[in-house]
């Protein structure tokens, strides 16, 4: 084995690999210290979640950075004159079994541009998985790429290998992936997820009857879109997402930051160097909402609003401008009621819940349960406290929570922004 040239190959593929976070990427750049261990890199090893909520490393790769295509915003797009490189078959098996035996990975991401077409690249990731499975008895996690345009022989095969397949759809709306991408449509990812997400529900009915049959894309399907591209807004973004959710039964949508890397291309806006981080960190608040927070879109954007604020998450956004629904009984209300309380996440939401068996709740009880009681009080009403929202306009409610939370809301944004509340 030439290791100098598959040093070189690592180095491309994986650099190469860094713009899909549809694997959960770690993305830091921090560098060893002198006496220091390990450092972060933007590529190489990421992290995702395992079906049972495990964080796993991944070796996160592409099989080459040919491509028959050229889309505007890729970075391995056929006019782009970079280094390229191909692993074989047989070097990405290597590189995982070598990589997992001395502790590196947990996993491997591979991705892949297109060479040749469809089929003949899906071949290759799908071997790639087949012998780490029947030949090494590998039995680590594996996230494929499903290639847009392959047959589904090869997707159904590949299937029985992974644990999880991903397709991304690339720009929000078919409008702007012709802008950025001509030669492609949404119809080439609608199908593959459609497929796949067909194949995961015949094979759980058939294993309601025949225990052996085996677990078809154990950890589901994702996708990604890029953001900022392309001119779609936020609620346009948003209701794409619900609806692949929806139709596809998928286990994750990710939102990536438009990283402008082809300069000087007309086809793709003008956004200086940075991504739109915040905006990126907004979308997956919203995400959050919609999936864990039983909210429907609709309620946080819709035509009067469809743009996401910047100065506030989209929760609180939505209850100011909901202030009628206000104040929110923790004593009484439903759990999915608590859960629209700004400042309350579903750990605290749950410890309501269960509290509330025992007797009335008070504020200093609630401070106990980890929420965030200095935004959460204007919102909801305990034994002991029950803020007059109705006295106030939205705007001076918004002004009294960014003058206390200054630390969080102005001071970190973008890098610390609040999921889970
Ligand atoms: S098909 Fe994929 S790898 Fe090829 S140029 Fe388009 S986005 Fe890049």
């Amino acid at each position: 084995m030439n290791f100098d040239r598959i040093n070189e190959k690592l180095s491309i593929l994986a650099d190469a690999a860094k713009y899909d976070v549809s694997c959960s990427s770690s993305g830091s750049k921090r560098q060893n210290t002198k006496n220091g261990l390990g450092n972060g890199h933007y590529s190489g090893i990421c992290h995702s979640f395992t079906e049972d909520g495990r964080c796993v490393s991944l070796l996160k790769i592409l099989l080459t950075n040919h491509c028959i295509y050229d889309c505007a915003f890729c970075v391995s797009r056929k006019s782009n004159d970079i280094k390229r490189a191909a692993f074989t078959v047989q070097e990405v098996v290597d590189l995982t079994i070598n990589f997992y035996k001395r502790n590196y990975i947990e996993g491997l991401f591979l991705s892949s541009g297109i060479f040749k077409n469809a089929d003949f690249t899906m071949e290759r990731l799908l071997l790639i998985a087949k012998k780490l499975r029947l030949e090494e008895n590998y039995n680590g996690y594996i996230h494929l790429k499903t290639i847009p345009g392959a047959s589904p022989e090869l997707l159904r095969e590949a299937g029985l290998y992974a644990d999880r397949m991903s397709i991304n759809l690339e720009m929000p709306t078919e409008k702007g992936l012709k802008l950025v991408a001509p030669e492609k449509s949404h119809d080439d990812v609608k199908k593959p997820l459609g497929f796949i997400n067909q194949q995961m529900t015949e094979f759980n009915t058939e294993r309601k009857l025949i225990k052996s049959t085996p677990i078809f894309v154990p950890a589901g399907q994702s996708t990604q879109m890029v953001i900022g591209a392309t001119p779609e807004n936020d609620m346009e973004i948003m209701h794409t997402a619900n609806q692949y959710y929806n139709d596809y039964n998928l286990k994750r949508v990710y939102y990536s930051g438009f990283i402008p890397i082809n300069h000087n291309d007309t086809m793709l806006p003008s956004i200086g160097t940075q991504p739109p981080l915040l905006r990126e960190n907004r979308l997956y608040q919203t995400d959050w909402l919609m999936r864990f927070y039983q909210f429907n879109v609709n309620e946080i954007l819709n035509v009067n609003n469809p743009h996401l604020d910047t100065d506030i998450d989209p929760k609180l956004s939505y209850a100011l401008r909901n202030l009628h629904l206000y104040p929110i009984d923790i004593n009484k209300a439903d759990y999915h009621l608590i859960l629209r309380i700004p400042g309350i996440g579903v750990g605290s939401a749950k410890k309501i819940m269960q509290a509330r068996k025992f007797g009335n709740i008070y504020a200093y009880q609630l401070k106990k349960f980890g929420i965030a009681y200095n935004r959460a009080r204007y919102f909801m009403k305990c034994a002991d406290d029950n803020y007059h929202i109705k006295d106030y306009l939205p705007s001076q409610i918004k002004n009294k929570i960014l003058s206390t939370s200054k630390s969080k809301y102005l001071k970190n944004i973008p890098n610390q922004l609040n999921l889970f509340d």
